[in-house]
């Protein structure tokens, strides 16, 4: 079994012991003298007078330079928190998390005291809270509640170049709380240098530069094309680590898998070494990561050895590791893309833009002059690459973000000030969902189900789910499901023990398919009253586990919230699986062939994942949570339903194509388009520019 984790923990322990560890000038700096050594430090005095004297402002500055973890600390010295909390958005749940711990160790408090943080489904401050890190996702679901931010004196929109979604909306609603409110102030930070189009969306509000220092960085570029360039990038560390001095090296890749790959792979290479090549400590970097592991990124690397991070992309500005002298860029990274064909957000891994990857570049001057290897040619920089990363408002599915926005009043989205709105047929689309699922009317504006819904923080056709099987009875059961349905993969299986896990998991495979396995497990494991055995004899995650009954627990707090019953079904699986149709009767594919199934909404020809408990099975009628584009079409989570269900939960939806020919138990069902056809272009319109805003 390989661990990552594991492994990084026993090269450490093995540095360690050889008493060779001699910390860095970093580690022997008092807090105090840390912070001052950082750019920001000299700036202090007029950070603190530009913010007195404006409401909106602009911060520009390198990585590292210290604008996320000092810039609250200054404002709260200067007794700005007295008026309301300082709260600081991150665009990644890691960076809130672990940026508010290394701040509340520089304040000497704990956690959720002075300091704090608030992600999805975990909230730690307290009302001794002044200063509060919390995920965009989560200040968006605050102003759903609380507009104008009553509670905040001081909102800094960290990251802001990153231009997630809710990043995006949140500059449009500060705007306009900010104008209502003259006391707010609402500070964009950024790492680069498109501060101008922040400047100018927010009345030209003043821009102030950090000077960092920075080193010069050479830019090796690959002469050919790399094919593999995971294989590439572990031929570069081998060769600095032998060839070059010393010097940490900084790896991007695009995602966990590829990370604990590389560490693998690395890790024999190393170990096949000669002895008189110095010691290589291998670090993975990547949000799943547990954060006592992350830590020790930042640990200073013992005398005499090397240390190589392999990251994704959350290193590229949200965090930034000292001593990186080396950085490998194979020039990708996996960013969330919305498929209107399917319909289906999906992981896919991209180029990076050049702005991208002068940030990359940069994270090897920080200390030093470095050196970066560009894994591409000098001519794919720059004919092939965007000059700047597209915003994710441009290219992702709009549902959630929309029915946030319709439930805070907000109808006119066509004159919604974005700051580069989403291309018309993203929110149409959008608007089209939503009406299928009934969260808005006809015309475009919000129903009661849809108010009910946005109050739920996650995809609206999880959020359907959960309201309909309060009314079915199985709420008790559809709570756990859609907490499990929204962490990472339970089933561990490693590679040399694939067969043994594979049969282990088969023990909770549910004939009717993905979602009451899932039901099974988390059941088994609170059985065997959440047992850390269990997990390990059948070869499951224990903290992913832990997480989904975490989220659950938060769900069952909104469900109290508002007077929602919690109801066991007792086994009743048809009622369940009647209730996660009506939240994803949009994704029914039917059985066409030996090979595989089509879409029922546009004919996609889709298989079923080879690891859903349902492959090889022969349901004609399947519902997938979501589809994975590999070499195929894979539909995930995949539960077999009735066809009839469909007409009974969506007949607003679906029709039996030809009620009068062949026989009603052939019947076949088709979306019911014309109704809606009818009434669509105009709906259509009506709906982007009703001008009803309250
Ligand atoms: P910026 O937001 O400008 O990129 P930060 O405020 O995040 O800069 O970081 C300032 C400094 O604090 C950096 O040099 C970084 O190495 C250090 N730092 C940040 N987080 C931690 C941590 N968890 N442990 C140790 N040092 C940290
Ligand atoms: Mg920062």
């Amino acid at each position: 079994e390989f661990d990552a984790r594991q492994m990084v923990a026993t090269a450490w322990e093995k540095s360690r012991m050889k008493e060779r560890v001699s910390y860095g000038k970093r580690t022997s700096l008092s807090i105090e003298e840390q912070r001052k050594s950082l750019p920001v430090y000299k700036m202090r005095q007029k950070l603190v007078e530009a913010v007195y004297e404006n409401q909106f402002l602009v911060i520009v500055g390198e990585t590292g330079s210290g604008k996320t973890t000092q810039l609250t600390q200054y404002f709260d010295e200067e007794g700005l928190s007295k008026k309301g909390l300082i709260g600081c958005t991150q665009p990644r749940r890691v960076a809130a998390v672990s940026i508010a711990k290394r701040v509340a160790e520089e304040m000497g408090c704990e956690v959720g005291e002075e300091v704090g943080y608030t992600i999805r489904f975990e909230d730690e401050t307290s009302s001794r809270t002044r200063i509060k890190y919390l995920t965009d996702g989560m200040l968006q679901r605050e102003a759903l509640l609380d507009p104008l931010m009553t509670q905040y004196s001081v909102i800094l929109l960290d990251e802001a170049h990153e231009r997630t979604v809710a990043t995006d909306v949140l500059f449009a609603l500060l705007k306009k709380a900010a104008l209502k409110r003259p006391d707010l102030k609402v500070i964009v930070t950024s790492a680069t240098l498109d501060s101008d189009k922040f400047s100018k969306y927010f009345m030209d509000c003043p821009i102030i530069e950090i000077p960092g220092k920075t080193f010069p960085v050479d830019v090796l570029y690959s002469s050919k094309p790399q094919m593999d360039y995971i294989e590439s990038a572990l031929d570069t560390t081998m060769d600095i680590h032998i060839n070059e001095p010393e010097g940490d090296v900084l790896v991007f890749l695009t995602g966990q898998e590829e990370i604990d790959t590389c560490c693998e792979i690395l890790y024999e290479r190393v170990k096949a070494l000669d002895g008189t090549i110095p010691e290589l400590i291998i670090l993975p970097v990547y949000s799943a990561l547990p954060s006592e592991i992350q830590s020790r990124i930042f640990e200073p690397t013992p005398k005499g050895s090397r240390k190589v991070i392999f990251a994704t992309n959350i290193a590229e500005t949200s965090i930034t590791i000292d001593g990186i002298y080396y950085v490998i860029d194979p020039g990708f990274s996996k960013i969330n893309t919305y498929n209107p064909r399917i319909g289906m957000e999906q992981l896919l891994v991209s180029p990076i833009s050049q702005a991208q990857a002068n940030q990359r570049k940069g994270r090897a001057g920080r200390t030093g002059p470095g050196k970066c290897y560009r894994l591409y040619t000098e001519s794919a920089f720059k004919n092939e690459m965007l000059p700047n990363t597209v915003p994710e408002i441009q290219r992702q599915n709009l549902e959630h973000t929309i029915l946030m926005l319709k439930a805070m009043g907000i109808n006119d989205l066509l004159n919604f000030e974005f700051m580069d709105p989403p291309p018309k047929s993203f929110m149409v689309s959008a608007l089209e969902e939503l009406f299928n699922l009934q969260a808005l009317d006809e015309e475009g504006f919000l129903t009661t189900l849809g108010k009910r819904m946005s109050q739920f923080p996650m995809e609206p056709g999880l959020s359907k789910a959960l309201l309909a099987s309060v009314s079915n009875k199985c709420s008790d059961e559809l709570l756990t499901i859609v907490a499990m349905l929204s962490i990472q993969n339970v089933f561990y299986r490693p590679k040399d023990k694939q067969q043994e896990a594979d049969n282990r998991k088969a023990r909770f495979h549910h004939p009717y398919g993905d979602h009451l396995t899932l039901l099974n497990v988390f059941n088994k494991w609170k059985e065997s009253n959440y047992s850390k055995s269990f997990c390990t004899t059948n070869f499951l995650h224990e903290r992913h586990l832990k997480r989904a009954l975490d989220v659950r627990r938060q769900l069952l707090n909104i469900f109290k919230k508002m007077n929602l019953e919690v109801i066991n079904c007792h086994g009743e699986v048809d009622c369940i699986r009647k209730t996660l149709v009506s939240g994803f009767f949009r994704n029914v594919a039917k059985r066409e062939s030996q090979a595989g199934y089509k879409t029922l909404t546009d004919g996609t020809q889709v298989s079923i994942s080879p690891g859903s408990s349902l492959f090889g099975k022969e349901y004609d009628y399947v519902l997938y949570h979501s589809i994975v584009l590999t070499s195929r079409e894979y539909m995930m989570q995949v539960t077999a339903v009735e066809p009839r269900w469909l007409l009974e939960s969506a007949p607003h939806f679906y029709k039996v194509a030809d009620p009068n020919g062949s026989s009603r138990k052939k019947a076949k069902i088709v979306p019911l388009n014309d109704r809606f056809a009818q009434s669509k272009d105009s709906w259509r319109l009506s709906s982007i520019r009703a001008n009803r805003d309250k």
